[in-house]
């Protein structure tokens, strides 16, 4: 379980990497598709306004949110790849919001289409969902695909303090977090698990705790690292632009990077180091760096530094 695969240039396991070496080093792309669906902080049943962070738009592509069919949004999505990137396989992935909430069988619908529109291209479905949206049945769900496809389960862990949870309105406490992680200890399924590191009332040691948090569980597989960051539309925009407070500098998080990294235990594999939203939605932290140079910046750092994933990990 703690056999680190091959960490390659890098000091950690990267994405990048994982998908090269499985997919015998063929171009994979995830696309991303809007399902329309809503999350149970917004539409009544927990609360409403959603995560106090949360713009779903900021996460959403331009074309996925001008394009309501779901194979309209597919295409123009793989074409973007093949352009931009030269993808020759995919991912399809359904991000915003929460995707598993909805009826079991409307869900199977919107799988089942999804995954028709260029079949013989797609390796891999991906699902965003959050834990109290999770029950044996979707999962099982979820795995009838996993004859024919790599399925990813993206579960937003974003902190383990309930009072954290409490102040962003994430309707879903740690307990709940951790009894669906449970329900996936002998799943099919590829579990990821997303963290927002840099709520101002948490010190760098609770954000350490994320660290061994994550560690505890074999089943999860992959994580999705993101710093704190502002984007218009959100009720933490509303209050930041009214009463500014402390957020990562592109120095200050890299060190903190630096830091979790030896921690973390090293067969996990990590997705994503930072966040990033649209220019037109960004309020703070503006970095100034596109993507690639934020992604390059933190990666020479982390070779600079002579980071090595796993190497303080504790079993
Ligand atoms: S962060 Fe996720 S669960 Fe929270 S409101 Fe946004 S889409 Fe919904």
């Amino acid at each position: 379980m703690t056999t680190a695969v091959d960490l390659g240039t890098l000091g950690y396991n990267n994405y990048g990497a994982y998908l090269r070496e499985k997919y015998n080093g063929q171009k994979v792309y995830k696309v991303i598709v809007d399902g329309g669906f809503t999350c149970p902080n917004r539409d009544g049943s927990k609360g409403f306004g959603g995560c106090t962070y949360c713009n779903v738009d900021s996460f959403t592509p331009e074309p996925s949110r001008k394009n309501p069919s779901l194979k309209e949004q597919l295409i123009l999505g793989r074409e973007r790849a093949v352009n931009g990137y030269k993808a020759e396989k995919f991912i399809i992935y359904f991000q915003p919001n929460t995707n598993t909430y909805a009826p079991t069988h409307y869900l199977k619908l919107m799988y089942d289409e999804a995954l028709s529109v260029f079949p013989d291209e797609v390796v891999g479905l991906a699902i965003g969902t959050r834990p109290d949206c999770i029950d044996a049945e979707k999962i099982a769900l979820l795995e009838s695909y996993t004859d024919k496809y790599h399925v990813d389960l993206e579960m937003g862990m974003e902190s383990i303090y309930n009072e954290t949870l409490t102040q962003i309105n994430r309707g879903c406490s740690h307990e709940e977090f951790v009894a669906a992680v449970e329900l996936l200890k002998d799943s099919k399924l590829d579990l990821c698990v997303h963290t927002i590191f840099g709520f101002p009332w948490e010190t760098r040691e609770m954000m350490r705790q994320y660290i061994h948090e994550i560690n505890r569980f074999p089943q999860i597989k992959f994580v999705k690292f993101h710093h704190l960051h502002i984007v218009e539309g959100s009720i933490m925009g509303v209050k930041y632009k009214r009463d500014p407070f402390p957020l990562f500098s592109l120095e200050e998080y890299t060190d903190l990077l630096c830091e979790l990294i030896p921690l973390l235990r090293p067969d996990i594999v990590i997705q994503r180091l930072f966040g990033i939203s649209d220019w037109d939605l960004l309020i703070a932290p503006n970095w100034g760096l596109k993507k690639s140079a934020i992604q390059s910046y933190m990666n020479k750092e982390i070779e600079r530094r002579g980071i090595i994933q796993g190497s303080a990990y504790v079993a």
